[in-house]
């Protein structure tokens, strides 16, 4: 079956999906985007990914390309037409084409481009045996708060880790963790969670926000707050959280095997929890 793509109002096959070579997202990187998860057919905690998406655009000046409640509409059509049962959509909107300049363009129309990826969420067979990570210096920019298309930084941390056959890089400034190179970092120390707190050096993750949700209800107590690398190391568990990869359980972080080499019982708790609550809630 051919891969459908939306582009500015049109379902296309994946290969005739095209925008202008002047479009600002391809010379500027001026655009932002937003990966929802879909689990049985269904979307995982989208209006908070649209909601996030809302801050990013007004953050930037950016135009909505369409109201927010069509996008919900668009991504199902989206998915129900790549016959998309698990996975995730893709969704970037940029400034638009536009003459080359870098001041924002007046009149240009925001382009509004969505894709789908089949991916194994719920099996991910690295759930199993969790993963290994490596740190990596930080490169990005100061606002980090924004999902920016911006992810040249990303893409060289996550090949560092590639380099070495690790899942994820964990990014690492003036000492203390920000985040990974596309997921939420998160250790466990005597019991007690700890991740990054909210401010332009990282992205609000909308699977950590469930997973903050998740550790009220179980009465887990969390600190939001900076860690060090050391903090890192010496943790009982390490986890991260992403719409690509929901909870993953962490079990190398560098040369240090952690939690005995298996994934942590308070990760694995809360991805089977995350699974859980994402089947009862998502919108479909
Ligand atoms: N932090 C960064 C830098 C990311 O790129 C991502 C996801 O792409 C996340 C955190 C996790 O965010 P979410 O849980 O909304 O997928």
């Amino acid at each position: 079956m051919p891969r459908i793509a939306y582009v500015n109002g049109a379902f296309v096959p994946l290969e005739d999906a095209k925008v202008s070579v002047l479009d600002r997202g391809f010379l500027f990187a001026d655009g932002v985007y937003e990966v929802t998860a879909v689990i049985d057919g269904k979307l995982v905690d989208n209006a908070a990914h649209l909601a996030r998406l809302e801050r990013s655009l007004g953050e930037i000046e950016m135009a909505h390309p369409v109201p927010l409640d069509t996008l919900t509409e668009l991504q199902l059509e989206l998915a129900r037409r790549n016959e998309l049962t698990e996975g995730g959509i893709y969704l970037q909107v940029t400034r638009g084409a536009a003459e080359r300049d870098f001041a924002y363009p007046k009149d240009a129309t925001p382009t509004l481009v969505m894709f789908t990826q089949e991916r194994n969420l719920v099996d991910d067979p690295r759930a199993k045996n969790g993963v290994a990570v490596v740190t990596t210096p930080d490169l990005r920019w100061k606002r980090r708060d924004i999902k920016s298309v911006a992810m040249l930084a990303q893409a060289m941390a996550k090949q560092e880790a590639a380099k070495v056959g690790a899942a994820e890089a964990i990014m690492v400034e003036d000492g203390v963790v920000t985040e990974g190179s596309s997921s939420t970092a998160w250790i466990v120390k005597d019991g007690r969670l700890i991740t990054r707190n909210l401010s332009n050096s990282v992205l609000p993750g909308v699977t950590r926000l469930s997973v903050l949700a998740l550790c009220e209800e179980l009465g887990l107590e969390v600190e939001e707050r900076t860690y060090t690398v050391d903090e890192l190391h010496e943790a009982d568990e390490v986890f991260i959280t992403a719409a690509t990869t929901l909870v993953m359980p962490v079990t190398k972080v560098d040369d240090r095997i952690m939690s005995n080499g298996a994934p942590g019982p308070i990760a694995t708790r809360l991805r089977q929890l995350y699974i859980e609550t994402a089947r009862r809630t998502s919108v479909g």
